[in-house]
């Protein structure tokens, strides 16, 4: 069973030190990689590198950076991908990312097809590419179909692997799955896994990103909004269980979003090994 564990990078000095305690938590079950989140538009960029740094020669756990190209210029690209590389980083995730409003010049990029193609060109079989899907679709896009497409093309493009936005419901991801694997698709799609701990915050980040939360589970996270511990005990479960019935169905990799906690994706994802 594959694990791996995504973060974003802190920016304050408690905000370091928490995380170094969880990446020291989350290792005891040997994950395959740390993944590190990377602001478009330059906030978070320095921050990006330095956590992704820091894991690299300190964990025992591969880094994998995200990468996104959005407002980018390809040798700013270059600039980062040779730092990573001769820190001896093999894993990026590649990304379009989201324009920062106020931000008008897109750059070199438009989507993240061309970022893989760039990383492909200049970096041969350098790196292992994991992209983003959405089995519930991306909310910018047309319709399923296209959406599909483009998915395919960053495949065709190079990518080593799939990494999907979280989903609550697993019909979403087979559905996905299967029809990608009809486009031609043999790469892995790992599914992205959002523990739930906070009613606010995962409204808001669904809403932001169009992942669906079903009304059985919204419902129930309401009522408990103001009771924190109900609120674990139900979220631990449910997201047990998703990851279980993913399980039951042949997946066998599966990346946490893990909000730079260590609990509940370390329970949820011992009990997956
Ligand atoms: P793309 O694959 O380029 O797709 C974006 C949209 O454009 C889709 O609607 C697609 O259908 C459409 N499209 C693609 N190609 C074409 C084309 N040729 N013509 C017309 N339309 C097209 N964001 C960050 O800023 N930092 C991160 O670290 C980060 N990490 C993420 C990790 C994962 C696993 C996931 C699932 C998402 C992450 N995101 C991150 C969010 C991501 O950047 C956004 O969802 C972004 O809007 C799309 O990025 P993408 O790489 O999927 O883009």
């Amino acid at each position: 069973m594959k694990i791996s564990f995504e973060f974003f990078p802190p920016r304050t000095d408690q905000g370091k030190q928490t995380l170094t305690q969880v990446r020291k938590e989350l290792s005891a079950i040997d994950p395959e990689y740390f993944s590190v989140t990377f602001g478009a538009g330059g906030s978070t960029q320095d921050a990006t590198l330095e956590t992704v740094l820091n894991i690299q020669q300190n964990d025992g756990i591969p880094a994998a950076p995200h990468l996104s190209c959005i407002g980018s210029e390809k040798s700013k690209i270059i600039e980062l991908l040779d730092q990573y590389k001769t820190a001896g980083i093999n894993r990026i995730v590649a990304l379009r990312g989201d324009i920062p409003s106020g931000v008008r010049d897109i750059g070199d990029f438009h989507h993240a097809n061309e970022l893989v193609e760039f990383i492909k060109t200049q970096y041969n079989d350098h790196f292992h590419i994991e992209v983003a899907a959405y089995p519930e679709m991306h909310p910018q896009a047309k319709n399923i179909t296209t959406d599909l497409e483009h998915f395919v093309n960053k495949v065709k493009a190079g990518a080593s692997g799939a990494i999907t936005q979280y989903f609550y419901n697993a019909d979403a991801y087979f559905r996905f799955r299967d029809e990608a694997e009809k486009a031609g698709v043999n790469i892995p799609i790992t599914p992205g896994i959002m523990p739930i701990t906070n009613y606010t915050q995962l409204v808001r980040f669904s809403t932001m990103c169009g992942a669906e939360i079903p009304k059985w589970i919204l419902e129930r996270l309401k009522l408990y909004e103001n009771d924190l511990d109900s609120l674990a005990e139900f979220g631990t479960e449910v997201v047990a269980n998703l990851c279980q019935t993913l399980k039951n169905q042949g997946v066998d990799g599966f990346h946490f979003y893990s909000m730079n906690r260590a609990q509940p994706s370390l329970n949820i994802a011992k009990n997956l090994k």
